[in-house]
């Protein structure tokens, strides 16, 4: 019997080494020339990575989770046998940073704000579990507070704090000759974004934030959020306006004494339900901008 129950925990046990391995293996990595040599590889359909390649070494734009990142190596390398040169994280969350630990390593330097090292750097509690620290490798090893110039590939690349929108560690990285800019979790086309309240994050700076955006990059620049499709600075201008709209609609009814929890049975944003279809419900979207309307 003993002997029995050993090989069916030995068979459990080989079951999900195959699976979690099968599972490594098949994640899908869409991937686009958004512009000449800078990819934007789509993982999961969920997050969203760039690449610009070049002789001097790959520059890739944030790293996926940590689940994901050997096959996001795999596709990386796939594009050209430049090694990575430079890692940049747009901001602190696992979806962006947690792949560091697999892409770091001696060759490969990481920059972000500074914040992010500091938050990687620390061990953190959640509920009984807790989450190192990272390790060294998965460090960025250059950070900056307000904004820093890379040249590499013949692109002088602009790496911009904006601060307190979206998180307290957010950067948007742009490509001027390219015209494309990298806008980390400043954009959620198509959805409600996520802001980070507990980490610096507030709404109605992320709204400014956006603005910013909106005014300061060339009208034909391409937009890439960290999830969902790629965007032309008019389909921002869209994206922006309709959460202002969603905004406006509750201050409205807050003023009028409505409470939160009447908002939320009554709908109200039941005309944006596909906004919620992603991470942010409509229920989230209205916890998060209620406080501050
Ligand atoms: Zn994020």
């Amino acid at each position: 019997m003993r002997r029995i129950l050993f090989t069916l925990a030995v068979i459990a046990s080989l079951l999900v080494i195959s699976s979690t391995n099968s599972n490594s293996q098949s994640t899908p990595i869409d991937q686009v020339e958004v512009a000449p040599n800078l990819y934007r590889l789509f993982v999961n359909n969920a997050v969203a990575v760039i690449v610009f390649d070049g002789d001097e070494g790959k520059i890739v734009v944030d790293a996926g989770y940590e689940r994901t990142a050997i096959d996001l190596k795999n596709a990386i390398m796939r594009i050209s046998n430049n090694p990575i040169a430079y890692l940049i994280n747009t901001h602190i969350h696992g979806d962006h940073t947690g792949g560091n630990i697999v892409l770091g390593d001696e060759n490969v330097t990481i920059i972000a704000h500074k914040n992010v090292k500091t938050f990687l750097s620390t061990e953190k509690k959640q509920g009984d579990k807790v989450i190192p620290a990272f390790p060294k490798n998965g460090l960025p090893s250059i950070t900056f507070t307000d904004s820093l110039m890379l040249d590499k590939n013949g692109e002088q690349i602009e790496l911009i704090h904006l601060r307190g929108g979206h998180t307290n560690s957010d950067i948007v990285v742009y490509f001027p000759n390219r015209k494309v800019v990298a806008l980390g979790d400043l954009l959620f086309a198509n959805y409600f974004p996520y802001v980070d309240i507990g980490n610096g994050g507030n709404p109605m700076q992320y709204l400014k934030n956006a603005e910013w955006i909106i005014n300061n990059f060339p009208k034909d620049v391409i937009l890439i959020g960290g999830h969902g499709p790629v965007y032309s600075i008019n389909q921002y201008k869209e994206w922006v306006l309709t959460l202002q709209k969603t905004m406006a609609l509750a201050k409205l009814q807050k003023e009028k004494g409505v409470t939160l929890e009447k908002m939320k049975e009554d709908k109200i944003l039941k005309e944006w339900e596909s906004f919620g279809s992603f991470f942010i419900t409509e229920d989230r979207w209205l916890e998060t901008i209620y406080p501050y309307l």
